[in-house]
């Protein structure tokens, strides 16, 4: 590992530094759903903790959450991803890490969002010479090939200008997730797994053009279900690296940056061979949404007059100290940090840090 970046948000070049680092190091870095100050400075906190650098991400609805719900969604999706960017290029340096910013799904619904998005990234490059946000990830998965590479290819060339980069998905990563994805039992089976032949295609038009990664599904599952009839295959990745390197007769044998979603309740195994092939970034909610509320939970049930009473009726102690939303809100930051600890170390990122 080399300590070459400065701390702060890493975009561009940069981007693509550490995610080679990533690859030529087999570790991989988180990319944790946020949907407020709170859990945004829970993961710095986390990565710092881990020296580890990290990826924050924010969906179309973690980011109208962020902007507040009492504005409209359409117009606090775009202000909210705008605030959050913005919060995190302040902080991430005094963490002394790196911070990829990222989006999550947008299907086809919601390609404005990230038309709106660039469009604010363009006004933020006028101003401080750097994009909002690392990369926007389009998800038009479930359109037809040609259709999804199109509409990638379109954006991509729209990003590149501004230091940006697109991740795509190819095949449907199975479960719910803000509106986005599909039931795993009434999608075609073979759609939860990714094609080569479609891999290659999607680097012959787009590798071209910039940067992008790939979120290929091999059976993964958004959301944490029972045990079902999907099984994990990972070398489908392995595969789909392969035959790029050799249609194009490359000398790496990873030409692909891959991303892991649904890798929730994944086994400490799958995600260690996946990132064997050349997977840089697993995103990760459900286990870190659970965390937080787990905390709070543990917190309220511990202190539950504090949350029906100003003063207890019995001892006429004043419950300030265990009311006031910095204690309970602060224990929530505390489980997430705790599961994060985990992710670092499955994922093999801790103290692999290049910021200098
Ligand atoms: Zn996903």
């Amino acid at each position: 590992m080399t300590k070459q970046l400065p701390a702060g948000v890493v975009f561009g070049e940069e981007y693509q530094k550490l995610i080679s680092e990533c690859k030529a190091g087999s570790y991989a870095l988180p990319a944790v759903n946020v949907v407020g100050t709170d859990s945004i400075n829970a993961v710095m906190e986390a990565a710092a903790k881990n020296g580890s650098d990290v990826i924050v991400q924010l969906s179309n609805g973690g980011a109208s959450f962020y902007a507040g719900k009492g504005l409209d969604a359409t117009e606090s999706m775009v202000l909210g991803a705008v605030s959050a960017a913005q919060h995190v290029h302040l902080l991430a340096k005094h963490y002394g890490i790196c911070v990829v910013l990222h989006t999550d799904h947008a299907n086809r619904k919601l390609i404005p969002w990230i038309d709106a998005l660039i469009d604010r990234g363009e006004d933020y490059k006028k101003t401080f010479g750097v994009p909002l946000f690392s990369s926007h990830m389009v998800d038009l998965s479930e359109e037809p090939l040609d259709e999804n590479l199109s509409e990638s290819a379109r954006l991509l060339k729209r990003v590149v200008g501004l230091d940006m980069s697109i991740e795509i998905e190819l095949g449907i990563t199975g479960g719910e997730e803000d509106g986005v994805g599909s039931d795993v039992d009434t999608i075609d089976n073979s759609k939860l797994y990714t094609q080569p032949e479609d891999v290659l295609q999607a680097y012959d038009q787009l590798n071209s053009i910039g940067h992008f990664s790939i979120a290929a599904s091999f059976g993964n599952v958004h959301g944490v279900y029972k045990p079902g009839n999907v099984v994990l295959r990972p070398k489908i990745l392995d595969a789909s690296q392969k035959l790029v390197s050799a249609t194009h007769g490359l000398a790496s044998d990873k030409p692909l940056d891959l991303v892991f979603h649904g890798g929730s309740g994944s086994s400490a195994e799958s995600i260690k061979e996946a990132i064997s092939y050349g997977v840089f970034k697993m995103n990760i909610d459900t286990d870190t949404q659970f965390a937080f509320s787990r905390g709070v939970g543990k917190f309220v049930a511990e202190n539950p007059m504090a949350f029906l009473h100003q003063i207890h009726p019995e001892t006429d102690q004043p419950l300030k100290k265990f009311y006031d939303p910095r204690k309970w809100l602060r224990s929530g930051e505390e489980t997430m940090i705790e599961r994060l600890d985990q992710a670092f170390s499955e994922l093999g990122s801790v103290g692999k840090s290049v910021a200098k």
